[in-house]
């Protein structure tokens, strides 16, 4: 199948940021979508904002049960599932010294485990049906670890990895990664370490707008079958 028309395809977080901008972007493309996050008023007012061939439900991609009936809903709504768009992530950044315990905790389950469980949602009808398309939103820091990102890098690296080890597994299921650099959304807007937020504030005097990542994503999207785009990085011209 090539190009976005009718296609089936669910996005994670997209109630802001980066996976709202997708939403848009692939809505326009003609694409049937099924959007969560925990933000359900948001979801809600996307859904309503761009009208049909758009629906929604509350979802925490840390919870694998969550998550399973996310995608059973989706294939209720439309009959079956092209893409997965796993685009949930958080980074609460700090240095490891100031053992934030509960925020690596955190990172680990949405980033991961989210991925992951996204995975096993959609695997098993994609393994059926001999097709499917997964992308990942790792990031730049999937690639360079920077100071007070360790455990966020981490997380990343391991999207990276997984994405990688799903390709090589499936000859029918495409995987792509997407790795954006600094992006304006509200990712680090929970950053609990006054500097290290101050230090983001900074970097985002270079950033992309989040229209950016989701036409890389739709660029994945609309390769023919025989075609996986493995990765694609975007950093802000900017940025060096
Ligand atoms: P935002 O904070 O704007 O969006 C993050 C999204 O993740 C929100 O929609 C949020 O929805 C959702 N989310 C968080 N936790 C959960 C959860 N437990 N269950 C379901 N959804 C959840 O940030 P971005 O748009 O920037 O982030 C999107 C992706 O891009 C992330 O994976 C991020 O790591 C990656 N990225 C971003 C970069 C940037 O500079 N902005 C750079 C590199 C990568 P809700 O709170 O409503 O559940």
């Amino acid at each position: 199948m090539t190009g976005l028309k009718d296609r089936v395809v669910l996005i994670t977080g997209a109630s802001s940021g980066i996976g709202e901008a997708t939403v848009r972007e692939l809505a326009a493309a003609g694409a049937k979508l099924f959007i969560g996050a925990r933000r359900t008023e948001r979801l809600a007012a996307l859904a309503e904002e761009l009208g049909k061939g758009i629906a929604w439900r509350g979802l925490d991609v840390t919870d694998a049960a969550s998550f399973d009936a996310f995608a059973n809903a989706a294939h209720a709504q439309f009959g079956r599932i092209d893409v997965l768009v796993n685009n949930a992530g958080v980074m609460p950044l700090s240095p490891l010294a100031a053992l934030k315990r509960d925020e690596w905790e955190r990172m680990i389950n949405v980033n991961i485990f989210g991925v992951l469980n996204g995975i096993a949602a959609v695997l098993p009808r994609f393994v059926a049906q001999k097709s499917g398309h997964v992308v990942n939103v790792a990031s730049v820091g999937a690639h360079i670890v920077l100071p007070t990102a360790a455990v966020y890098c981490g997380t990343k690296y391991a999207v990276w990895a997984i994405t990688e080890g799903l390709r090589q597994e499936h000859d029918d299921i495409r995987a792509t990664i997407i790795s954006p650099g600094v992006t304006a959304t509200e990712l680090g807007d929970d950053i609990s370490d006054p500097q290290v937020a101050a230090a983001l504030k900074d970097w985002r005097q270079k950033s992309l707008t989040p229209d950016a990542i989701a036409r890389a994503i739709r660029f994945a999207l609309e390769q023919p079958d025989g075609v996986d785009v493995n990765e694609v990085i975007v950093r802000p011209t900017a940025a060096n």
